[in-house]
């Protein structure tokens, strides 16, 4: 993909820009924001799964299984099963204690 700056037709150079990827001008200040990232998937951080997972939304009509719960020996626990990583590693379990009083989350 080759673009030409409005400005003064300088072919523009790819660069990445503070909101992504963007075309910017050799010699003037024109740039051109690519609007959707290049980059095809990106995979959450378990970090951020901890942040999401501890809000209750996410465990939401989600299914329960026969799992004790390591904090107050509850036997039920809701889990949904995420990939963190690349498609071709194991899906990381994660489990909600069904105990409302608990709600201890853990991952397997
Ligand atoms: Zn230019
Ligand atoms: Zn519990």
């Amino acid at each position: 993909m080759i673009l030409f700056c409005k400005t003064c037709g300088n072919v523009l150079k790819v660069e990445e820009g503070s909101s992504g990827l963007q075309f910017a001008c050799n010699s003037c200040p024109y740039i051109f924001k690519i609007a959707r990232k290049i980059s095809s998937r990106t995979y959450p951080k378990l970090k951020e799964l901890d942040d999401v997972l501890g809000g209750s939304a996410a465990w939401e009509n989600v299914d329960s299984t026969e799992e004790r719960c390591p904090k107050c020996t509850h036997p039920r626990a809701y889990f949904m099963q995420i990939q963190t990583r690349s498609a071709d590693e194991p899906m990381t379990t994660f489990y909600k204690c069904c105990n409302p009083q608990c709600g201890h989350n853990w991952r397997e």
